[in-house]
């Protein structure tokens, strides 16, 4: 495990820095919180989860009559720690066969890779998996999800331009038929235009609950770690169409700035069940809120 934390905390050195700058100095004055606020704003904190930070930290260290600045970070990371905490969550299967699990994200995000890691994570925890391409528009997108389907050695339920919404009823009625214990309903990210994504992506979610009642269980985001407040936005967007109950947070390996997960947790604490931590197919982490505070600020 520890290879995937050394890699997190590699990705977020840039915002530990910037960060650990702010507390070299001899005293704790208003200068001091000034930087820090602008490097809290610089990591995609957004404006509201900095002022949060801020006043959580000018307690803190009121309360512990803190004078040393040095200090002052380890409660800083005390404060980011428990603003993080509501976002850790554990993604349960299994009170439901199959658990439908429909996965939404903007091209790009790394939502295809994330299925394909999600699957062999279900695999390993000895749940059967079967996926659905439902984003029939882009072939590439169908084949790529073919190949993680293989990989992982998983049925796939595809048409070659077939209705979005019919491949995700067709799978869901599958599933069952099957005796899968998951459904992973692959999304599309893009659609010709733009504005018909979020009706698509509904009527996908009608019409998957038109084949089982309960479902979908889980309705997931993947954003991409790097994208920031962009990130936040995509999150405000998806969860006010589809109501989210969980994100998947990628490439968080690699220069992402980090901040963004405050600002979720700030704005629409939705549970982080996941974070990407590189490209392979093992590179699946669930999110702890202290372990992530504690890579940010090293
Ligand atoms: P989609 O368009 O949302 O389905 O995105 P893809 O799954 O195709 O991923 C886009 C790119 O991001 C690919 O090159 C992936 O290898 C890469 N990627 C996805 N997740 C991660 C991650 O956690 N870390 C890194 N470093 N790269 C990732």
């Amino acid at each position: 495990r520890k290879g995937w934390l050394d890699r997190l905390k590699a990705g977020l050195r840039k915002t530990g820095s910037s960060i650990a700058t702010v507390f070299t100095g001899t005293q704790i004055d208003d200068a001091l919180y000034e930087e820090l606020e602008e490097a809290l704003l610089m990591a995609d904190t957004g404006v509201k989860a900095t002022q949060h930070l801020l006043e959580d930290l000018k307690r803190r260290v009121k309360e512990t009559k803190t004078t040393d600045p040095a200090a002052v970070k380890g409660l800083l990371a005390d404060a980011l720690a428990e603003l993080l905490r509501p976002l850790e969550k554990a993604l349960v299967i299994g009170e439901h066969t199959p658990t439908v699990i429909m996965v939404a994200g903007v091209n790009g995000a790394g939502k295809t890779t994330s299925i394909g890691k999600l699957t062999k994570h279900l695999a390993n925890e000895g749940a059967s998996v079967l996926l659905a391409a439902a984003d029939t528009f882009r072939a590439a997108a169908r084949e790529q999800l073919g190949v993680w389907a293989d990989r992982n050695t998983v049925e796939i339920v595809s048409q070659e331009g077939g209705d979005p919404a019919a491949v995700s009823f067709d799978a869901v009625t599958a599933g069952r038929a099957r005796g899968k214990d998951v459904v992973l309903v692959d999304t599309a990210g893009r659609l010709p235009t733009q504005l018909h994504l979020m009706e698509e992506l509904k009527k996908i979610r009608r019409v998957v609950t038109k084949a089982d009642a309960t479902a979908p269980h889980e309705v997931l985001l993947v954003i991409d770690g790097n994208t920031g407040q962009n990130a936040l936005a995509q999150v405000r967007a998806f969860d006010d169409a589809l109501q989210l109950t969980g994100l998947v947070v990628t490439k968080l390996d690699g220069t992402a700035k980090g901040g963004v997960l405050a600002a979720i947790a700030q704005e629409r604490p939705i549970p982080v069940y996941f974070i990407g931590v590189g490209e392979k197919l093992e590179d699946l982490e669930t999110f702890n809120a202290r372990e992530f505070a504690q890579a940010l600020l090293s």
